[in-house]
């Protein structure tokens, strides 16, 4: 038997694992990424990592279908550099495409991960519950990352660089965002978004909170499932910008799945019927709305799981 490789290159851990053709998950392991180590330190522990599990499952390396690495940060044109990864030590124009090959000797697909867990979602969780082929997903946490699936294939783009919807402009003149624009969606609608939002309305003080002065994201997000005043204004705010952007998406690319995951996501229903109301109070009347905004089910496995199967499904350019 032949199966896929992936692996999911992230600033703390590196996850993988072996996927076979239909999706289904034989074997996953995780380890710490050490990224303080530098590029080539992280390559090797991608390439252990790999030799590792097909070793493990008694496979040859040389029969798998393909290896794929999803990975933070921008990639050049055809796909073989990492121009820049701010959560990795020292990620400037890594040529990880070669330097992985070189160590494990077989040839690599290197995807973006926010590309790489909306195609793992497509093909082995939401989407493949579904039977769609049209999704688009949005991953709320540090930032918004998103891909769109059209067809069964990732947009890719012209360029390459896929679809960076956690930075379109939903405030004109608004927040500096990390990306140098001002008003991205991701400063309004993160997970981070979350935190800072809770802390400027505590410091102004507003409506009643058992919340600390600079609260994480996580203790807001804990406190919003517990209704607390505050925290709920929090969300409620944070899911008008979100409902307002699934309206826009849903627009553009008319997916039949629009899927919300990342960090927020755990609060399920909490988030999701907010959008959901938001979306429908300011969408089309002309005729009805046929997409469903959905939960993510894969959580942080998608990466490597869409890692896998990108190797095999070319996006769409
Ligand atoms: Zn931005």
């Amino acid at each position: 038997v032949s199966y896929y490789i992936g692996l999911d290159l992230g600033g703390t851990n590196i996850k993988g694992g072996l996927v076979d053709p239909d999706g289904n998950v034989i074997l996953e392991r995780e380890i710490p990424t050490e990224a303080p180590g530098g590029p080539a330190h992280v390559i090797d522990r991608l390439g252990m990592l790999t030799k590792q599990m097909v070793q493990e499952a008694g496979l040859d390396l040389k029969k798998n279908l393909g290896l794929g690495v999803g990975t933070p940060g921008p990639l050049n044109d055809d796909a073989s550099i990492v121009l820049a990864a701010p959560n990795l030590h020292g990620w400037k124009n890594i040529p990880l495409r070669d330097e992985l090959a070189k160590r494990v000797g077989v040839p690599v697909t290197v995807v973006n991960d926010a590309n790489a867990a909306a195609f793992g979602e497509y093909w082995s969780g939401v989407g493949r519950q579904h039977g769609i082929k049209h999704m688009v997903l949005l991953t709320l946490g540090t930032g918004i990352g998103a891909g769109v699936v059209m067809q069964g294939r990732i947009f890719a783009g012209a360029h390459g660089a896929g679809t960076e919807m956690g930075h379109v402009i939903v405030v004109p003149n608004g927040k500096l965002c990390g990306c140098g624009q001002r008003g991205c969606l991701e400063q309004y609608a993160s997970a981070t978004a979350v935190g800072t939002l809770a802390a400027e309305k505590i410091k102004a003080g507003g409506k009643k909170t058992n919340l600390p002065a600079n609260p994480s994201a996580r203790d807001v997000l804990v406190a919003m499932g517990k209704g607390d005043e505050l925290a709920v204004e929090v969300l409620d705010e944070v899911c008008t910008y979100l409902g307002l952007a699934v309206v826009n998406f849903v627009r553009i690319f008319d997916p039949q799945l629009m899927v919300l995951g990342g960090g927020m996501a755990f609060l399920g229903e909490t988030l999701l019927g907010r959008v959901r109301k938001v979306f429908e109070e300011q969408t089309w009347k002309v005729r009805p709305e046929r997409v469903k905004i959905v939960a993510a089910t894969l959580g942080n496995r998608a990466g490597f799981i869409g890692a896998a199967g990108m190797t095999a499904t070319a996006p769409l350019a």
